[in-house]
């Protein structure tokens, strides 16, 4: 089963539409949706009969809302000047209860990736872009009768968690499962441990949590009009993904974003994709404020007939992007390690193609603060 969002047909249902075909349709002809006890409605989404009609949708009245965005509670967590860092400490972590754990990608996803949502009660705030650590339970391998090492997770909700009342986060976390070489078998004793921890925890479990952490992810906010060009290999998305929630679902009283969002996410197969439904439903409500551009590397070819990476998405809009760097845009990457040398040499190409140096360009983009970078 794949993580539903908790996701609410409001208006328009598709007949006779196979499963497969409702989530590959993403968003089309859905108005609402529904996030514990809180409704986001959509403002863009008008149900057009004959349109709808045609593609076999049923169209009921609807009322739209120029008020969409969801209120968050409590506001107090925009006070804060600096962000929270490393509140609680390997030496006295924070036990935290499991809310749920979905599945978060199709049935033909190489691999699992899960959504997994912690309680920890408004004791570990947060911002978006930071990470928690989670310290699984058992003994260290290495260093026998101490605990295990922590291991980080981006957080992919945003200060609120997905129910809006501070009190929760979450991670999207992918199972790390060892194959050997030889047989091409998986081998469950090599399989990584706090992913499939995460994985397989259920409602309720505790678990052992450190962070928050990091600054080099936080959103930018000083200027609500800036354009923020986010590039993501598979759970690399997490960050990103609390900062739409921020910019395009939440209503923020002081973040009003007006600027320009565009996110490059790369994945095997359409069934790996995260969090689709959010991210297309953001394309049509703020068709002006937001871009989404996927690289499936199983199912696209780029232009010279390889397989499509996020490099690849990445050249086909250099000029733009180059543009919008030297007016002032933030590039953040997150994601596998393995990324990043793939999108440098593109980035290089295009500088030189451009005339322009690329190492220049980079230590200017590092100096002006407009580049962001977590890889693991
Ligand atoms: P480990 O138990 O640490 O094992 C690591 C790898 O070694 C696994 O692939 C395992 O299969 C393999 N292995 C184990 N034993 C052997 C053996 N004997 N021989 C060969 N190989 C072996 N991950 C996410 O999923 N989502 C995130 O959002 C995320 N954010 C991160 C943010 C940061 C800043 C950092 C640094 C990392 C992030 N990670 C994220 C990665 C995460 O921290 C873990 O590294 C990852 O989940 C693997 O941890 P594990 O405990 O499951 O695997």
């Amino acid at each position: 089963h794949r993580f539903p969002l908790s996701l609410q047909v409001a208006f328009s249902a598709p007949v006779g539409g196979s499963d497969r075909a409702v989530r590959s349709s993403g968003i089309q002809g859905i108005n609402s949706l529904s996030f514990g006890n809180k409704s986001w409605i959509g403002t863009a989404l008008a149900c057009d009969s004959k349109a709808a009609a045609q593609r076999g949708h049923v169209c009921r009245a609807v009322q739209q809302s120029s008020k969409s965005k969801v209120s968050v509670v409590p506001l107090d967590l925009e006070s804060a000047k600096e962000p929270p860092l490393n509140t609680y400490k390997p030496k006295g972590p924070y036990t935290a209860t499991i809310v749920s754990v979905e599945r978060a990608v199709g049935p033909n996803a190489p691999g699992e990736t899960c959504h997994v949502v912690i309680d920890h009660g408004g004791n570990v705030p947060y911002w978006e872009g930071q990470s928690y650590g989670i310290i699984p339970p058992g003994e260290n391998p290495k260093k026998p009768g101490n605990p295990q090492n922590v291991r980080l997770y981006s957080i992919a909700s945003t200060r609120y968690g997905d129910s809006f009342d501070g009190k929760t986060a979450s991670l999207c976390v992918r199972r790390a499962v060892y194959y050997d070489p030889e047989t091409g078998k998986e081998d469950p004793l090599k399989n990584g441990v706090c992913s499939n921890f995460l994985c397989n925890s259920k409602p309720g479990d505790k678990i052992q949590m450190t962070g928050p952490s990091g600054k080099i992810m936080l959103l930018p906010e000083s200027d609500p009009n800036a354009t923020h060009i986010m590039i993501a290999t598979g759970t690399g998305v997490a960050p990103y993904r609390g900062y739409l929630r921020r910019m395009f679902m939440e209503d923020v009283p002081n973040f009003r974003f007006g600027g320009l969002a565009w996110l490059f996410l790369g994945v095997a197969n359409s069934d790996s994709l995260l969090y689709d439904e959010e991210f297309t439903s953001y394309l049509k409500q703020y068709p002006d404020n937001f871009r989404f551009d996927k690289a499936l590397s199983r199912e696209q070819k780029n232009k010279s007939g390889g397989k499509m990476y996020v490099q690849d998405k990445i050249e086909e809009y250099s000029d733009e992007i180059f543009k919008l760097l030297d007016g002032g845009a933030h590039i953040y990457f997150c994601g596998l390690k393995g990324m990043m040398p793939g999108i440098q040499d593109t980035l290089k190409k295009v500088a030189e193609q451009r005339g322009e140096s690329w190492d220049q360009k980079l230590s200017q983009l590092k100096k002006n603060k407009q580049w962001h970078v977590e890889v693991y």
